[in-house]
């Protein structure tokens, strides 16, 4: 077996500048190339008869050559080539453009296999540009032709080609999966599998060699997180709270009554922080489920216990608002909140952060600012990051080093179906909220097309006159976007056209990221005290805004916004007394848009509407994968692969179970795959 590590540049048909282009595509070694798998494949297998040819199908045809090759010249470097062919049903046209050297490779009587599109337009029937071969070969036609995702300027003919001397230079790829684990699951053996996903023989083959590549992928991401997870465990000592500070002081002084669900997270929270080992959970809890309540008692035990906390937000409005809540629940049992945000006075941060360092501040409430050098806690003990999707994975722990393995309590309102949430978070414990507070209201969610603008704004118009105020949300338009593309209004533009046209009686105000911290601050509070009427806005809403008059909200170009983020946005309305509306204004409609558009306004419940949004745009777009800092995925689909991704847990669970370090005998070549993809020198935290 040839070193998989051999640069790309010495595989045959490579060499300096085709190596080059193939870096651009991430392939750099053999193995790169060899797990460049298709994105999907061309069925040249099936030969057709010429006679039951649909117009527009792709298809492969043998037939003999009636006619010499003709070629007409249409200028200097210009040609079209035709010959006729037959078979024993019927003859085509064959046509090809500027290949005139085909002359050499086309004979009068001879049979070939034609592979390509065939047009039938008034009853003529042509076969257009295609790949043709004496039907004694079968290089490119007769079999199943991978096709890839991606080529950059080398032809999908060459890659094919390159492929196929990789896997000629491999010739026998060794087993990577212990014999007991292919036995039980019946999986077919690495070298087999490699080689039919480029080249499968037919559709069955390319099913078995899927399975067990994406059994490989799944598992080994399985078995690396629990191991992290055990590691985690274990090893380090973190901080053991008082168990004589009782979060029942704070729950029961509430001005409402906790949800089961709130309590039974709180007690899971209570005993990770009695322990030594630091708490590592994550907390999942739909738009308004009520989690900010559940972090600040958390809080309050790990400050009455001699800690200080960090609480980290996304959004300065979102910093500022929890600081508020803190503040109005925790003021009175003498603890100290503080903010730091960007956008504050030179001052006003200086005074902050030694406050901060002296441990005269309990809980510090702030955005990035929080993650900077200068920022020295006294003693921090406890980490609450709100809404991680918006953190990347190195600022976590960039928080987390601030304090000495401090409990930390991940929070996010991103509805994660529990199978997934193993995966993405596989090294946290996790905890759910899945009931919302009994005095929710639930939205009412239309679907309309831009068609009904007049009578949305009459709408808009009757719910300000009773009082409450409206949410405008628009896509954030993108600077480089399609030229082509139907123009989108940004936010300023739409805010104008509010302002001065549709309802001039009304104040209207623009909300949008480019803004300076004070301004939104500013805006916001506006907001908050109904100084504003309508609020147009991009997504910087998204996360956690509390405005219990708002009751109305109208989502602007709504296919744009993937559905777990309208849930999120529609989340922001309904918050009061109010019946609440959300109205999604669609532009361009077809049938999935419909389809999601329906899932909208039929479901209010988070989890339901993230696993539809799954399955209707794969794994990929759901949450941005990279984000949260999982290697992406080179073959399995986690919506498509869900069976053996439920598969893969439990086998994973119960290995790591009763070997944890992967040393027994059998386990060792798993202990292989592991430390090739979470190699020890990387730091992993998800
Ligand atoms: P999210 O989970 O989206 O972050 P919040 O923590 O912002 O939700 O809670 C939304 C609102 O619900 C807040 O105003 C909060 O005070 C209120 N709330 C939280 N828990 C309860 C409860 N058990 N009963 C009534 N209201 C609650
Ligand atoms: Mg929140």
């Amino acid at each position: 077996m040839a070193d998989l590590k051999k640069n790309i540049q010495y595989v045959k048909g490579v060499g300096e500048a085709r190596a080059k282009k193939l870096n651009k595509l991430g392939i750099y070694t053999l193995e790169d190339l060899i797990t460049y798998y298709p994105r999907d494949y061309e069925d040249r297998s099936k030969i057709k008869k010429i006679a039951e040819l649909q117009d527009g199908e792709k298809c492969s045809i043998e037939g003999i050559v009636v006619t010499s090759l003709n070629v007409r010249m249409l200028g200097r470097y210009k040609s079209i080539e035709k010959v006729i062919i037959r078979d024993e049903t019927d003859n085509c046209m064959v046509t090809w453009f500027n290949q005139p050297y085909i002359k050499t490779q086309i004979k009068k009587g001879e049979t070939y296999r034609f592979f390509g599109k065939m047009s039938i337009k008034n009853g003529v029937k042509e076969l257009n540009s295609p790949v043709f071969e004496p039907i004694s070969q079968n290089n490119k036609t007769g079999k199943i032709v991978p096709v890839y995702p991606l080529t950059y300027d080398v032809k999908i003919n060459e890659i094919r080609k390159i492929m196929q001397n990789g896997l000629d230079l491999v010739g026998n790829f060794e087993e990577v999966m212990p014999r007991y684990i292919l036995d039980k699951y019946n999986l077919i053996d690495y070298d087999k599998a490699i080689k039919q996903i480029h080249f499968p023989v037919d559709f069955e083959s390319f099913r078995k060699a899927r399975r067990r590549l994406v059994f490989d992928e799944l598992f080994t991401m399985q078995l690396g997180l629990l191991k992290l997870k055990a590691e985690n465990n274990e090893e380090i000592k973190g901080i053991k709270y008082d168990e004589n500070v009782n979060m029942s002081d704070v729950i029961n002084d509430l001005p409402f009554k906790l949800t089961k669900a709130q309590l039974n997270v709180l007690e899971e929270i209570n005993s990770d922080m009695e322990k030594e080992r630091p708490m590592n959970r994550l907390l999942q809890g739909d738009v308004g489920s009520g989690k900010t309540i559940v972090a600040m008692i958390a809080a309050y035990k790990a400050v009455k216990s001699g800690y200080q906390v960090a609480i980290l937000a996304p959004t300065m409005i979102l910093a500022k608002q929890h600081l508020d809540n803190f503040e109005k629940i925790l003021g009175k049992y003498g603890i100290k909140c503080e903010g730091l945000v960007g956008g504050m006075t030179a001052k006003q941060k200086r005074l902050a952060l030694e406050r901060i360092e002296s441990g005269e501040a309990n809980i510090v409430i702030g955005t990035h600012a929080l993650l900077e050098e200068n920022v020295n806690f006294n003693k921090l003990g406890f980490v609450v990051t709100d809404e991680q999707h918006r953190f990347g994975v190195k600022q976590r722990s960039k928080i987390i080093a601030k304090g000495e393995n401090p409990d930390v309590l991940v929070m996010t309102a991103t509805p994660i179906p529990r199978t997934l949430a193993l995966i993405l978070y596989g090294d946290l414990d996790i905890s759910i909220i899945d009931e919302l507070p009994p005095n929710r209201k639930h939205v009412e969610t239309f679907a309309v097309s831009k068609k009904l603008e007049t009578r949305i704004n009459e709408f808009v118009k009757k719910e300000i006159e009773k009082g409450r105020q409206c949410y405008v949300v628009c896509p954030l338009v993108e600077e480089s976007e399609d030229p082509e593309a139907p123009k989108l209004k940004s936010a300023v533009e739409l805010a104008e056209e509010y302002k001065t046209k549709i309802f001039p009686n009304f104040k209207v105000e623009c909300l949008h990221g480019k803004m300076k911290a004070k301004e939104k601050d500013e805006i916001m509070e506006k907001f908050k005290n109904k100084e504003i009427d309508i609020l147009v806005s991009t997504t910087v809403i998204e996360v956690g805004v509390d405005v219990p008059n708002a009751s109305l909200m109208i989502i602007e170009n709504a296919e744009r916004f993937g559905l777990a983020q309208l849930h999120q946005l529609r989340g922001r309305v309904g918050r009061g007394e109010y019946k609440s509306y959300c109205i999604l204004k669609c532009n361009a409609v077809n049938d999935i848009v419909r389809e999601r558009m329906e899932i909208m306004t039929k479901t209010d419940n988070g989890f339901t509407i993230a696993e539809k949004d799954l399955e209707l745009r794969g794994s990929g777009d759901f949450f941005g994968t990279k984000q949260h800092g999982i290697p992406e995925f080179k073959i399995a689909n986690l919506f498509q692969d869900m069976e053996i991704l439920k598969e893969v847990q439990s086998l994973a669970i119960h290995i790591i179970g009763q070997d944890e370090n992967l040393e027994k005998e059998e386990n060792k070549p798993l202990k292989k795959l592991v430390e090739k993809k979470f190699p020890s020198n990387v730091e992993i935290t998800i």
